[in-house]
């Protein structure tokens, strides 16, 4: 049988390992808790060197509160019943300042199992106090925000159950605060909507925006239009929160979009019969007064023409706007040949310009499209890059194919006034017009662009600028050859 030779440790080793742990008050009372040992960490964290602490009863070392309430005697009691004595309490230094620690007790036993007194092992938690104390200032503030908040917004905590919310959410959802709160998010939205699509999307994204969600009304037999968007937050302090959720009733909004389409979709279907009938009337006039005109009079019939013209272009621009954007536009896709169609609308439109159109690129590739929509396009790309080049009299265009892509890029090149590089996204939204100064004088509604992005779009195809500012731009677009 092998016997183990464990090392002799003297009594100066212990009282070193104890000197060592400064962040460990450790000290040793007897029977009556009147202190007898004392270490340095307890020095450290206590402020009681040992020679003027040996001798006083340890309860100086408590609180004035847990000394009347004798929690002292509670931990020695509870050490000596179960072996141990623990707690986290605060503790009170030799200069009256509080501290938060945890402290072990244990019963202290001589050779003889006759028990002799108490050690004490006290460690400083003040940091993890204090850290948990901005932790939960850090919580009280967000849930400040999000309660005071005039949007209907939310905190959930990891297990989605709602942490805070504001009013508004609350009335949004005809909810009381009381009776939900602590309770799963999607437990209480099926109250009042079908949440599937938000859980969905909520695991499989930390952030999301806008997200439309439908809420049935029961007393009106409404629905309402709401856009959720949610993101992860505080990863580090789980208690706080893990997602913040903001909701936005839309259904007004909605409601007022489609009633400013509706008037412009009716404005423009109503404007376009009286404009044609005052043309065929001025035209009629122009012949009925032809011997008896005079210049005067040929000029004004003119600019009639001429107005009812723009009148009519912008009421065609109106329709189709609208009619993009409730999505009834039908494409009449047929094959044809690109090149076929750029050269019949460059020769119609140099007819009346002092540009000249130079064709540098050219390739005879066909494309499945729909001729007309393809040709309001181009149509209108060319004559923006003569209208905003005044001092210019040249465009180039450009016909290229990617073999690899199977597309053909159609670009118009100018030599005018340019984009900067904030506009150029702008530009094809609706109604959207440069702010360079030049371009204010040049007339346009800032549709054309608009509609020419949405009838690429609907051909799978792309439309882009390319601008550098003074040297003028090239718009192009992308479109699938057959
Ligand atoms: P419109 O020319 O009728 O205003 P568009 O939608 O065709 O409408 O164009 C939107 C705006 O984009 C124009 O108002 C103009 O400011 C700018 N833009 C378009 N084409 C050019 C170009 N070739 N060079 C400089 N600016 C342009």
């Amino acid at each position: 049988m092998s016997t183990i030779n464990y090392p002799q440790f003297s009594l100066d080793f212990h009282k070193n390992i104890l000197e060592s742990l400064e962040d460990y008050g450790v000290f040793t009372t007897d029977k009556h808790g009147i202190v007898t040992s004392w270490n340095k960490g307890a020095e450290n964290v206590l402020g009681y060197v040992e020679q003027e602490i040996c001798g006083q009863s340890a309860r100086i070392i408590f609180t004035d509160e847990d000394r009347k309430n004798e929690i002292p005697e509670h931990e020695f009691t509870e050490a000596m019943e179960k072996g141990r004595g623990q707690d986290e309490r605060y503790h009170q230094r030799k200069d009256g300042s509080l501290f938060w620690a945890s402290g072990l007790v244990f019963p202290l036993y001589d050779n003889d199992q006759n028990h002799i007194g108490f050690t004490k092992i006290l460690r400083n938690l003040s940091n993890r106090k204090q850290a948990e104390e901005e932790v939960l200032e850090a919580r009280k503030y967000a849930q400040s925000i999000v309660e005071t908040s005039k949007e209907p917004i939310l905190i959930l905590n990891a297990d989605l159950s709602i942490n805070s919310a504001s009013k508004s959410f609350f009335n949004l959802f005809n909810l009381d605060k009381q009776e939900v709160e602590n309770l799963n998010l999607f437990e209480v939205l099926s109250r009042s909507l079908d949440p599937q699509a938000l859980k969905e999307q909520m695991q499989s994204y930390d952030s999301f925006e806008n997200l439309e969600l439908i809420q049935p009304q029961k007393q009106t037999d409404e629905e309402h239009i709401l856009l959720v968007s949610s993101r992860k937050v505080f990863q580090t302090f789980k208690s706080i929160g893990q997602f913040l959720l903001t909701f936005e009733d839309v259904t007004s909004a909605r409601k007022l979009e489609q009633a400013k389409e509706d008037f412009m979709n009716i404005a423009s279907h109503e404007l376009k019969t009286p404009i044609s009938v005052i043309r065929s009337y001025t035209q009629l006039l122009g012949l009925e007064l032809k011997e008896k005109s005079n210049d005067r009079v040929s000029k004004i019939l003119k600019r009639i023409l001429h107005q009812s013209d723009h009148l009519n272009k912008l009421t065609s621009l109106l329709l189709d706007v609208s009619a993009f954007n409730a999505g009834n536009i039908s494409l009449n896709k047929a094959p044809f040949v690109l090149l076929e169609l750029v050269l019949e609308i460059a020769a119609e439109i140099t007819e009346n310009a002092n540009h000249q159109i130079i064709l540098q690129e050219i390739s005879d590739v066909r494309v499945m499209a729909d001729r007309s929509r393809i040709a309001q396009v181009i149509t209108n790309l060319i004559t923006n890059a003569i209208k905003y080049s005044p001092d210019a009299d040249i465009i180039n265009l450009n016909l290229q194919v990617d073999d690899s892509k199977k597309t053909v890029r159609l670009s118009v090149q100018d030599y005018g006034i340019g984009i900067s590089l904030k506009n150029q996204q702008e530009l094809f939204k609706r109604f959207s017009r440069s702010n360079h100064k030049k371009a204010r004088n040049i007339d346009g509604f800032g549709m054309g662009l608009y509609l020419s992005q949405e009838i690429i779009k609907a051909h799978r195809g792309q439309i882009s600028v390319i601008s550098e500012g003074e040297n003028g731009s090239t718009f192009y677009f992308d479109l699938d050859v057959i």
